[in-house]
């Protein structure tokens, strides 16, 4: 059984603080700092260069994307850690499209998260060959996977609602039909078991400064499937996926039927070190039992919720086994209502056009932290709070 006493212990969250928001920035592990302090005096400061051999430095994309390949269900080899989601995302999408190169559509729904289309949309017009990217609702998503379909860019947990795809059927259908699927665990890696390795799955992207905690702008990640090593197109063809980097040939050879194909360049080495301690916390998690925790609590928080804040609608997903593990709900004045939570330091986020939206993350959120944020959302409602002008001013980030 995961001690989640324990896991709690290893972060430093601000005293007073009930954190519902490790969804989208995780808190800091305790180990933080000193890792830091490690890497900038022993790494960096002594070996200076030497480090990218002595420290290791080269291959932490690999022997990281393999700890984060692990929480997924990666068989080692399959996942290296490196750049940002989007960027991420469009490589998986570009790759895809490459194995299938006489289709033309690419099949994603109108809850993805906007920067996983925006991003499409870039490499679309860069193709400029034809190719339409179709959103239906999230829901119409496997009965769209048709013949005509090259790649299927879908996002596990959906942001706002929590809502999600069924990987299974998806992968399976997409197969039968000749498609690729590139899935965003985003909301998922670290929130729910996954097992892409076990599904095969052609590729996953998700990224590491949610549940992971590996802090803002922390590495994303990419899977890989195995079988599609050898020819899988790294269209972001940088270096670091270059068969000898260090031969500086003037001609691009992918490495040949290894993940670093889909490395691009030189990752921020600083925020690995990061990476490293908060990937140690979860050494003492399994995660069947983190979603059943994550299921407890969010029940509790729904049922509360529902029953004392008038006017506040769960915007979710009823059955827990078809969602990831953040709640939402609807509220009128659900970004006023926010801030006024923040202000009493119960920490969510808000996404437009009404919604509030809470993470569950078991690793250091237990009942307390449920009841707090009911009771002091009861009263915002109660007493109105939430019209005073100080909680009106949006934010650049909400
Ligand atoms: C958080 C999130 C992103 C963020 O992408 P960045 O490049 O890290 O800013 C992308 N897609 C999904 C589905 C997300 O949830």
């Amino acid at each position: 059984m995961t001690d989640f006493s324990k896991t709690r212990s290893m972060f430093d969250i601000p005293d007073g603080m009930t954190y519902l928001n490790g969804n989208s920035l995780g808190p800091m592990p305790k180990a933080a700092p000193e890792a830091m302090d490690r890497f900038l005096k022993d790494e960096w400061r002594t070996e200076i260069i030497k480090g990218w051999n002595t420290k290791g430095w080269f291959m932490q994309t690999n022997t990281l994307g393999d700890r984060v390949g692990k929480l997924i269900g990666a068989p080692a080899g399959t996942t290296v850690v490196g750049d940002t989601l989007s960027i991420k995302v469009f490589q998986a999408v570009s790759a895809g499209l490459a194995l299938v190169p006489d289709r033309r559509v690419i099949l994603s729904d109108n809850g993805n998260f906007p920067t996983d289309l925006y991003m499409v949309e870039g490499l679309m017009k860069l193709k400029d060959d034809g190719y339409e990217l179709r959103i239906p609702d999230p829901e119409m998503v496997l009965d769209s996977i048709t013949e005509e379909v090259a790649v299927i860019m879908v996002t596990e947990v959906d942001y706002r609602t929590g809502r999600k795809h069924d990987m299974k059927a998806i992968i399976e259908k997409a197969h039968k039909c000749g498609a690729v699927v590139v899935w965003d665990l985003a909301h998922s890696a670290g929130a729910i078991p996954v097992d892409v390795g076990g599904l095969d799955t052609d590729f996953a992207v998700g990224c590491t400064y949610k549940y992971f905690n590996g802090g803002p702008g922390a590495p994303a990640f990419i899977h890989v499937a195995q079988r599609l090593m050898d020819v899988v197109e790294p269209s972001l063809s940088g270096w670091y996926a270059h068969e000898a980097p260090f031969a500086f040939d003037t001609d691009f050879r992918p490495m040949p039927g290894a993940i670093e194909r889909m490395r691009i360049g030189t990752p921020s080495i600083a925020s690995f070190a990061i990476l490293e301690v908060a990937l140690d916390i979860w050494d003492h998690v399994d995660m069947n039992d983190l979603q059943e925790r994550s299921i407890e609590l969010s029940n509790l928080f729904i049922k509360e919720v529902e029953a004392r804040c008038e006017g506040v609608t769960y915007a979710g997903i009823r059955d827990p086994q078809a969602r990831g593990s953040h709640v939402s709900f609807r509220f009128e004045h659900g970004y006023a209502c926010m801030q006024a939570l923040i202000a009493e330091k119960v920490i969510g986020d808000f996404r437009a056009p009404n919604v509030m939206r809470f993470g569950i993350t078991p690793l250091f959120i237990g009942e307390a932290d449920i009841h707090k944020a009911v009771d002091t959302m009861e009263a915002i409602i109660k007493n109105e709070t939430w019209r005073e002008d100080r909680f009106q001013a949006r934010g650049l980030v909400t």
